[in-house]
């Protein structure tokens, strides 16, 4: 016969890990204000319209219980989701609900998330805790750490989601054709994404043809697409909270020369990073070894963005592969590897795949190859 232990949910296990740094930076408690940390520590899935209408924040104490506050409109969902926290309505504003936590607690040294707080609610709650000699400690990206490093389960939801993104991709691909408007196409990848059950794209998508995909972020105009020329298309589906993040540039008819020329460079470009990244190197490196492909090509001041970024519960998180990271990989981290080149006037070429990180080397993602290898 088995005794059975206990399971300890992920979520319980992450706010063991955070209590711990919250220890060692002798810390009372830590206020959770950004909505994805809040998710990853409790569970809970409720949205925040914007930073000003917030549906909750988490109050977690170095030792104790953990503490999520809400609003009548999130209770049964916070209580359905939230299953480690004691959930508390504010029914008089949130900060009189947390002055009261502060004092029963007895918090003399407060954290919170200086990166994602408004400087007026800041003011409020300094204003709060000064009154009681309550310390407040503005700290930045202490949850994001324990989020860089993803388990076997988060690296599987980032699968099926960039899974969804890539049939996604496919229908709409086989149905694009020469006088179809941007916004058009963006508007049909978005609509068979929620059609197939995904929470929401995980960010705007991007159509960008012709001279349009010289603008790495741009944003889908009227624009008809032409044969032969370069068309952009970034996505990603978030799924089950988590997000995908892949980019294709694809031609209709016969491409120009110069296409062609693009896209072989980027790619090789692209599996250039792929082939150095892996753990103990620094995202910096990467980033270098894919760039100076590109530079010897001439074309290094056109490829003008990192060349990739962690991807999560946010489809723009932390580690970065850019020139601003110096710190060591870890197995685990799952990044986009995205070169791309943009020439004014003419159009440009980005191709982006995932892969995780593994100890000697990294596992790419994807599934899809369309016209990559051309
Ligand atoms: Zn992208
Ligand atoms: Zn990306």
């Amino acid at each position: 016969m088995r005794t059975s232990t206990p399971e300890r949910s992920p979520e319980s296990r992450r706010v063991a890990r955070l209590r711990r740094s919250l220890v060692s930076r002798k810390l009372d408690a830590f206020l959770v204000t950004q909505p994805e940390n809040r998710r990853y520590l409790s569970g809970f899935t409720g949205q925040d319209h914007s930073i000003n209408e917030t549906a909750g924040v988490l109050l977690i104490p170095a030792h104790g219980e953990p503490w999520l506050l809400t609003d009548g409109r999130y209770l049964q969902q916070a209580e359905a989701e939230a299953a480690g926290f004691r959930v508390k309505l504010y029914h008089r504003g949130l900060f009189a609900s947390l002055r009261r936590l502060f004092l029963s607690l007895e918090i003399r040294r407060l954290g919170f998330e200086s990166h994602y707080f408004l400087h007026s609610s800041a003011i409020t709650l300094e204003k709060e805790t000064a009154r009681k000699g309550i310390e407040l400690v503005p700290l930045v990206g202490l949850v994001e750490r324990l989020r860089l490093v993803k388990t076997k389960e988060e690296v599987r939801k980032i699968t099926a989601a960039l899974k969804m993104a890539e049939e996604v991709f496919q229908q709409v691909y086989a149905e694009l054709a020469p006088g179809m408007r941007e916004k058009e196409v963006a508007w049909r990848i978005e609509t068979e994404m929620v059609r197939r059950g995904a929470d929401s794209p995980s960010f705007e998508t991007i159509v960008a043809s012709g001279p349009n995909s010289a603008l790495p972020h741009a944003v889908p105009t009227d624009r008809e697409i032409r044969e032969g020329e370069p068309v952009i298309i970034d996505m990603g589906v978030k799924l089950d909270g988590y997000c995908s993040d892949i980019t294709r540039t694809v031609v209709l008819g016969r491409p120009e020369r110069k296409v062609v020329e693009m896209i072989r460079l980027v790619r090789k470009a692209q599996l250039a990073g792929l082939a150095a990244l892996r753990a103990g190197v620094s995202g910096n490196h990467v980033d270098r070894v894919a760039r100076e492909v590109i530079e010897r090509a001439g074309l290094g001041e056109r490829f003008c963005h990192g060349l990739g970024h962690g991807v999560g519960l946010n489809v723009h998180e932390g580690p970065s592969l850019s020139y601003r990271n110096r710190k060591q990989l870890d197995a685990g981290m799952v990044v986009t590897v995205e070169p791309g080149v943009y020439i004014p006037g003419w159009g440009g070429v980005r191709l982006e795949n995932m892969a995780v990180v593994e100890p000697d080397g990294c596992r790419v993602l994807n599934q899809d190859s369309t016209f990559l290898d051309i």
